[in-house]
């Protein structure tokens, strides 16, 4: 067994031993937000933003990006969740601003060996073979953290299938001193209510729209099954919890949670 495998392990026994009464969290994140930030092994969401268990959802990627599997995560996030206020923070001296496309598509393409960071540019040493299907991915890097906020906002911000009474708030962490700097043009963006003109455009209907309408739209997004089972669970729980049968059905919740949250990961 691998060191980090142990030390991992003998982490979670000692955590599990005092889990207390997080064995009967709900589903929904209690104070209903969501954050989408980088992988970056610096920032630990919880303690920079003070999350406890159950509070809200963290949706984590490679530089924070908006991509279409981040709108998966708020999109869940809001539409079965309930998560009314999002934030997206990147942070200062992010990897992604270390390659270009390009790097990393040479990179992979000579082996998938770990490349060595040689004075400012990236070198490849491994053996070898390599792939060429890094051709085929996005790698969505970035120059400015700040200008990448702005971006993904933005990106979110216009999506049809986010609602435009969600706030969305652009910050980059100061890796440096903790700090959350506000990025004020992308959270001009992502201010609330500014989707509409452009939801309208695509022809997408409005958030106040017609009983008709709604059905219609509901039944053109097709829902994943996780997400459907995360649902049902999030409402068996919520009854559960007025009838105040919680305890039976904390394990089948707890279970769907996990599958839910291990999807959006
Ligand atoms: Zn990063």
């Amino acid at each position: 067994m691998s060191t980090i495998l142990k030390e991992v392990l003998a982490a979670n026994a000692a955590y599990a031993k005092d889990f207390g009464d997080k064995a009967k969290l709900p589903i929904p994140p209690a104070r209903r937000f969501a954050v989408l930030t980088c992988m970056d092994a610096r920032i630990d969401p919880a303690k920079m933003a003070g999350l406890a268990e159950g509070d809200a959802h963290v949706i984590r990627n490679a530089g924070g990006r908006a991509s279409d599997d981040a709108i998966r995560s708020l999109v869940i996030s809001h539409k079965l969740l309930g998560t009314q206020e999002w934030f997206v923070i990147h942070h200062t001296d992010c990897g992604m601003g270390m390659f270009t496309e390009d790097t990393m598509r040479k990179l992979l393409a000579n082996s998938l060996d770990t490349a060595m960071l040689d004075s400012g540019s990236w070198r490849d040493t491994g053996k070898g073979p390599g792939s060429t299907e890094g051709e085929f991915i996005d790698w969505l890097t970035f120059n400015d953290a700040a200008e990448a906020v702005v971006t993904d906002v933005r990106r979110i911000r216009a999506h049809p299938l986010v609602p435009g009474d969600v706030p969305i708030y652009g910050y980059v962490y100061d890796v440096r001193s903790g700090r959350l700097q506000e990025v004020p043009g992308a959270s001009t963006a992502g201010a609330a209510g500014r989707a509409s003109a452009g939801r309208r455009k695509a022809g997408v209907a409005p958030k106040k729209a017609s009983a008709a309408s709604k059905t219609a739209r509901n039944a053109s997004v097709k829902k994943p099954a996780a997400a459907k089972k995360a649902g049902a669970a999030a409402k068996a729980a919520a009854s559960a919890k007025k009838t105040g049968a919680a305890k039976k059905s904390g394990a089948p919740a707890k279970k769907a949670g996990a599958k839910s949250r291990k999807k959006a990961a």
